[in-house]
């Protein structure tokens, strides 16, 4: 290997991504271990399909079963994950949950179990790993999974909205207060993809011609399409890269 193609290897790294069980976390386990990492994905159910397509990539994949709705999940998962590797270089901090309803109808329960989820834990788990990284002063990488409602409001998902803007400021956030410590964090916002979180938009015919209709790429994003800012992000590639949102939009955005 070449030392440019170095730059984009996680050979001997450690990484842990929430919600690996499913749609854009899956992808982004297989694309971390393809690139050589060992990845710890969470998850409330089995993982089993994910082990299956990281077997298939020849990569390393140990699953951590835990419920992230309560932030007591933080300690089990650092516990268990620590006595199975050495050292965390990264943290992807992707599951997140959407509620659709009209604002006027929203629910207590309904906020705060998306921004529980969405924000509160993004923030205790990065703490919570970052604590080890200031303590050891070798660095780490945290990805954030942002999206397009980081940047527009949305209709009919004020607490989605809400989550998602929070944890672009979050990642700006604690990028400032960690880059002294060699800790990059960053975000990747990914466009419309087609996994469980927007099944109610593909369902909905109107909808998903709308959607289709503004995506200049012409089609619904995919796990794949997360491999390589994932991969990017995770690597020394994006060593002097803090604080930033990279959009995989298929150039809804840019619209
Ligand atoms: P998804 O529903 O398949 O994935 C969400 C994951 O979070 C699942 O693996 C789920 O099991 C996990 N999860 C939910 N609640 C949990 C809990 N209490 N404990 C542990 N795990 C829990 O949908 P996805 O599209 O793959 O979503 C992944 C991330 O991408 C989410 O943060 C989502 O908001 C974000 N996102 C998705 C899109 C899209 O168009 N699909 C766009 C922008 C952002």
């Amino acid at each position: 290997m070449n030392s440019i193609q170095n730059l984009f290897s996680l050979a001997g790294k450690t990484a842990i991504v929430t919600g690996a069980n499913t749609g854009l976390g899956q992808g982004i386990c297989v694309a971390l271990a393809a690139a050589g990492a060992h990845v710890f994905g969470v998850a409330r159910r089995s993982c089993e399909e994910t082990l299956n397509k990281v077997n298939e990539v020849g990569g390393q994949f140990t699953e951590v079963i835990a419920d992230l709705s309560d932030l007591s999940a933080i300690e089990k998962i650092m516990t268990e994950v620590k006595s199975k590797t050495e050292r965390i270089d990264i943290l992807v901090n992707n599951a997140g949950i959407i509620k659709r309803a009209d604002a006027i109808d929203v629910t207590v329960a309904e906020w705060d179990q998306v921004i529980d989820l969405n924000q509160k834990l993004v923030f205790f788990l990065s703490q919570a790993v970052a604590k080890d990284w200031i303590a050891d002063q070798k660095g780490g990488k945290i990805i954030n999974i942002c999206s397009m409602l980081s940047y527009q409001g949305g209709i009919r998902v004020p607490s989605y909205t809400t989550s998602k803007s929070g944890v672009a400021g979050l990642t700006r956030a604690l990028a400032n207060e960690w880059a002294i410590h060699n800790i990059n964090v960053n975000a990747i916002a990914p466009g419309y993809m087609a996994t469980n979180n927007t099944t109610q938009l593909r369902n909905d015919s109107n909808r998903n011609d709308a959607i289709l209709e503004r995506i200049p790429a012409g089609r619904w994003g995919t796990p794949e399409d997360m491999y390589g800012a994932a991969i990017f992000l995770a690597s020394d590639a994006s060593a002097y890269m803090n604080g930033f949102t990279i959009a995989v939009d298929g150039g809804w955005l840019a619209r």
